[in-house]
């Protein structure tokens, strides 16, 4: 039997059980693993991890695991000094997040999308769609499944830790740096559609009496028809983003 020291430092102890958080863990071994395998055994998905280093040096995930290794795991890729060349574990993520959510996540994707991010969502897709769609288009998968972000065709991941809404939102906005890139009325939030912009005419036939003298501009999903403008919809998104960024 071999064994090595793992510790995991900030966030990522939410993964551990209590009593193992915040300190060095020996873990025990007797077969051949690597060391993605090794820390998901311990409880934490790779999706969450940036820095991985073993004895002093930066490794990958392939890396296999030795007999008196000392392994510390960071969530970051930037976080500790004097470690000589890092290595990354993944790509930084290209352009524009995009999103792809699991089926417990209606309402935040319904918010993202209210914000102008591309978003997936439907309550019915499986596990290996959600693994799959997220690996081929480069979405960042958001789950409250702990075992689906352990699945190495995961690259980009994350666990919402939060239950409540708007607390999801902005773990989000926070982790990806969302407010900064937020675009009303790009994207339809019932079914992702992208917008346009319409006359009042085209409009007129399809929203509530009075609603077109009220309103300049008004949006029109280009996939399902639904039409939006600055009325209700539009004061709801200014107060949830004035609320999300006072919880920062
Ligand atoms: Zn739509």
């Amino acid at each position: 039997m071999d064994s090595a020291i793992f510790r995991f430092h900030d966030e990522l102890n939410f993964f551990l059980p209590r009593r193992q958080q915040n300190l060095s863990i020996e873990h025990e071994f007797s077969w051949r693993a690597s060391i993605k395998d090794m820390i998901e055994s311990l409880g934490v998905p790779h999706t969450e991890i940036g820095l991985l280093v073993v004895n002093g040096e930066s490794i990958c995930f392939d890396y296999i695991v030795k007999g008196g290794d000392r392994v510390e795991v960071y969530p970051r890729f930037d976080a500790p000094n004097g470690t000589g060349p890092q290595i990354r574990l993944r790509p930084p993520y290209p352009g524009r997040p995009r999103f792809i959510l699991d089926q417990h996540l209606g309402r935040l994707a319904a918010y993202l999308r209210m914000l102008g991010f591309d978003t997936l969502y439907r309550n019915n897709y499986h596990d290996e769609e959600l693994a799959q769609v997220s690996h081929d288009e480069t979405r960042i998968l958001l789950t409250r499944d702990v075992g689906l972000l352990k699945r190495s065709l995961v690259i980009y991941g994350y666990y919402v830790r939060s239950i409540h809404r708007q607390r999801q939102l902005e773990e989000i906005a926070a982790r990806y740096d969302l407010l900064r890139l937020t675009e009303p009325f790009k994207h339809c939030m019932k079914c992702n559609g992208l917008l346009e912009k319409v006359t009042k005419d085209a409009i007129r036939p399809r929203v509530p009496d009075g609603t077109a003298e009220h309103y300049d501009e008004f949006h029109r999903c280009q996939s399902c028809e639904r039409v939006y403008w600055k009325g209700a919809h539009y004061q709801r998104m200014q107060e949830l983003l004035d609320q999300v960024m006072r919880g920062r």
